[in-house]
């Protein structure tokens, strides 16, 4: 049955009760040491309203690491540095390949397919190389006014653990700057790429963090305008086709949200003018997507009516 009139505190305790049995059936990453350790029976779960209420539950508070979910800011920064002299190195469709995958780099002339694969956020990270002297601090700046929260950091032992073990994402970066698409030296946007990968911040930082694509691209907690209405239009269209890995379009037919997700089982996403929504459990799918996450979302604009569509 569905709940009227967004009662969102009843739909996160029935959204938790029902995703219990699917705790224990993906698997948490594990090619990046650091995010191994994370217990996987973990749930959260937040909503928050572009009039700033906060409906949460579970495990909503607990920090975890960002990942991918940092490719939406990145983009996000890099855009308001360049504009639209970045879609010249960047490509603006879905790949259908994983998002580690170099196949399509040499047909397409080291140009990557789009901002939220590694080597499209690896061409975002050396636009903000060459534009800050310190592209980590500027990011987790940017991201401390988008949630509210002055704390926010990124966690040096997991940034540490994924360079040690960053060969593919080393290879992409050596591979484009072949074709001229990277322009600083490798180890140096890698070096940023995995500090922004390695921010820590729980469910509710998230759903609030998102909320300005929400909010026609502005802030809604300091009135800052982010970016333009329709560039916040099109970075959601681009998170709905391509934010949840090769599964984007599964996403969208289960789920219809623009969403972004990251290897640590946080996926964000928005409904336009109502509000911003992460959920955060860290055993994934196949794809790479939080397993419990993706159906938590499903239920979520099932229960409540809402969704693009
Ligand atoms: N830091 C991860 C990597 O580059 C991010 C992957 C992800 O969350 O999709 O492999």
């Amino acid at each position: 049955q569905s709940i009227p009139d967004h009662d969102y505190p009843t739909v996160l305790d029935q959204i938790r009760t029902e995703i219990q049995p699917l705790l224990g059936q993906g698997r948490v990453a594990s090619y990046i040491p650091e995010l191994a350790k994370v217990r996987g029976d973990q749930f959260g779960m937040a909503v928050v309203t572009l009039n700033g209420q906060v409906s949460a539950c579970g495990d909503a508070r607990v920090p975890f690491s960002i990942q991918s979910v940092s490719k939406l800011f990145a983009l996000t920064l890099a855009y308001q540095c360049v504009g639209d002299a970045l879609w010249q190195r960047v490509g603006r469709e879905p790949s259908g390949n994983p998002f580690n995958s170099l196949v399509q780099l040499e047909s397409e002339q080291g140009k990557p397919r789009n901002p939220f694969i590694n080597a499209g956020a690896l061409v975002v990270t050396d636009v903000l190389c060459t534009r800050f002297v310190n592209p980590e601090t500027a990011l987790v700046e940017f991201v401390r006014r988008l949630s509210g929260n002055a704390t926010l950091q990124y966690d040096d032992r997991v940034a540490r653990s994924e360079m040690a073990t960053a060969e593919r994402n080393r290879a992409m970066g050596h591979f484009m700057r072949s074709f001229g698409n990277l322009h600083n030296p490798v180890d140096e946007v890698i070096a940023a790429y995995c500090r922004h990968c390695a921010i820590r911040m729980d469910a509710v930082d998230l759903a609030r963090a998102v909320a300005f694509l929400a909010h026609g691209g502005v802030n809604p907690w300091n009135g800052e305008r982010v970016v333009s209405a329709s560039t916040a239009k099109r970075l959601s269209a681009l998170m709905l086709t391509c934010g949840t890995y090769d599964a984007a379009g599964d996403f969208a037919f289960r789920v219809g949200i623009p969403a972004k997700s990251g290897v640590g089982g946080g996926i964000v996403g928005h409904i336009p003018g109502q509000l911003g929504v992460c959920v955060w459990s860290p055993e994934l799918e196949p794809s790479g997507n939080s397993l419990a996450g993706s159906y938590a979302l499903e239920r979520f604009t099932t229960l409540t009516g809402q969704s693009l569509f």
